[in-house]
């Protein structure tokens, strides 16, 4: 017989919930059938948001969230911690898409949503390390340094000022992050460090202090107009919400809806004060370099790195499995990476690795929205910027469930629909075919010194 699940089964997903207080052991499952205002399936911070600021405006409203397992099993559980203003759609594509004051607002909606997560936290006691030291990226090659420049020149052609975006000089940048090979870098403030499984595990603990019932280990099977269908009952309500991100493909009628793609990660054990003396990261600001095949990186609160990077393979049909979230070899080339970025690691362990599943709609451009007619909304397609972006649209779906028309509801991603992503095999080809680029896109601009065509046309393929 199965045995059930434990605080212990849910312990290994990741370093976050490895250390993350509390028990992780499931609590209530749906009991049968239920009807209340609003269902939601999936207790990540897309799901957690969007009950806790509905539960906020309008306490007397009954709300269900319908979790396949526990509270922050998906990747609000699994991430880099970097509660950060990134969006991934360019200020140019939501021009191309709403216009330049949309695109603006956008980004600035974004800004302000950092802080928002830091004020929620603040107030509602969740102590997720916060630490908002911006970000630094820095450019280890002439081709990067290049983009960080065209970075910064696009931020100022959109009034985007110094204190939200700075190209560093050499020293400026090697003085906050002490990696080899630093030849300058950009730095924005809108970022904070924290220990996501801390925030996602203490919202759900908010919004269950408010009356929202949080159902564990409970999948939903079918999303319909007026109704959750799962293995434990239906939930029937006025809106039906869904939340579950890069799960999204194995949901009857939703396969091509986003793609989910890989992100690994590794945490070293702490390390000592003189390691950090030559790291810098003074402030914990969260880091990155200019290469395509994104590295990401934080300094923890107990000094350790926490270190991701893409590569881990996209799987045919949009699988999501757990076996998928341990790839060696990539586990192998972040520990790699990390030494050549600071030799002064030396041999230094890494205590744990893992990874999860991030959702892709097929133009790279997140949304949420709500439709009217039947009552159904969604959030998601967040690539991998989704840890600020889900208290945006938490916000925003709150406000279209509530009918209030805001300055969020007219913000540009709202209600946006992204076409269907390619049937397969097309989707597995070029996918992969993207990714590889990438890869060899860095090693190619390594060598040459001169910006990868190639990588700039695959970008262009996949929409990014
Ligand atoms: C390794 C990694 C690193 C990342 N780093 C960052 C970062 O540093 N900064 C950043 O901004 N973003 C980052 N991201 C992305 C970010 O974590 C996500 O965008 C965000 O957490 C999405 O939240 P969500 O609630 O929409 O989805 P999830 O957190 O994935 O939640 C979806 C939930 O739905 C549940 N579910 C799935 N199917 C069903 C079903 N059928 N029935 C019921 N429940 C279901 C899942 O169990 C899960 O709990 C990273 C992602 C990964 C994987």
């Amino acid at each position: 017989m199965k045995s059930m699940p434990s605080d212990q089964t849910y312990r290994p997903v990741s370093f976050w919930l490895d250390t993350v207080p509390g028990s992780l052991a499931p609590t209530e499952v749906l009991p049968g059938d239920l009807s209340v205002d609003v269902a939601i399936a999936g207790a990540g911070l897309t799901g957690l948001w969007t009950a806790y600021y509905l539960a906020t405006a309008q306490p007397g409203l009954r709300i269900a969230v319908c979790e396949a397992e526990i509270a922050g099993f998906g990747a609000s559980g699994r991430n880099g911690g970097w509660c950060s203003a990134l969006f991934p759609a360019s200020l140019a594509k939501l021009t191309r898409m709403a216009g330049r004051d949309a695109a603006i607002a956008m980004y600035r909606a974004m800004q302000e949503t950092v802080d928002e997560v830091g004020r929620v936290a603040a107030a509602e006691n969740i102590d997720c390390h916060w630490a908002k030291g911006g970000t630094v990226v820095v450019a280890r090659s002439a081709v990067q340094l290049e983009r960080a420049r065209a970075e910064v020149a696009e931020a100022r052609e959109y009034g985007f000022g110094e204190d939200d975006l700075t190209l560093l000089t050499e020293s400026e940048a090697r003085a906050r992050l002490g990696a080899t090979g630093v030849l300058g870098g950009t730095f924005t403030p809108h970022c904070a460090a924290i220990h996501p499984a801390r925030l996602v595990r203490g919202l759900a603990e908010a919004v269950r202090s408010r009356g929202v019932k949080v159902f564990d280990r409970t999948p939903v099977t079918q999303i319909a107009p007026g109704k959750l269908v799962t293995t434990r009952g239906t939930v029937t309500a006025d809106y039906v919400i869904r939340a579950t991100e890069g799960y999204t493909p194995a949901l009857p009628g939703l396969h091509r809806a986003v793609i989910p793609v890989y992100s690994l990660m590794i945490a070293t054990e702490p390390l000592p004060d003189a390691v950090w003396d030559t790291v810098g990261l003074a402030g914990r600001p969260t880091f990155s370099d200019g290469r395509h095949l994104l590295i990401y990186g934080q300094r923890t609160a107990d000094g350790r790195f926490a270190f991701g990077g893409r590569g881990a393979p996209y799987h045919l049909g949009s699988a999501v499995r757990p076996s998928f979230e341990k790839v060696p070899g990539v586990f192998t080339a972040l520990r790699k990476t990390l030494g050549e970025l600071f030799p002064a690691l030396g041999d230094v362990a890494v205590t744990h690795n893992w990874g999860g599943p991030l959702g892709i709609a097929r133009d790279w451009c997140a949304s949420a929205g709500l439709d009217r007619a039947t009552g159904l909304g969604w959030a998601g397609g967040y690539v991998g910027d989704g840890l600020a972006t889900t208290n945006l649209a938490g916000r925003t779906l709150a406000d279209l469930i509530l009918d209030k028309g805001s300055d969020l509801t007219r913000l540009p991603w709202v209600n946006h629909r992204s076409r269907p992503w390619e049937t397969e095999p097309l989707r597995w080809l070029g996918i992969n075919a993207g990714l590889h680029t990438m890869g060899w896109a860095d090693r190619a601009e390594g060598r040459s010194g001169r910006p990868s065509r190639a990588a700039q046309v695959m970008g262009r393929f996949l929409g990014g």
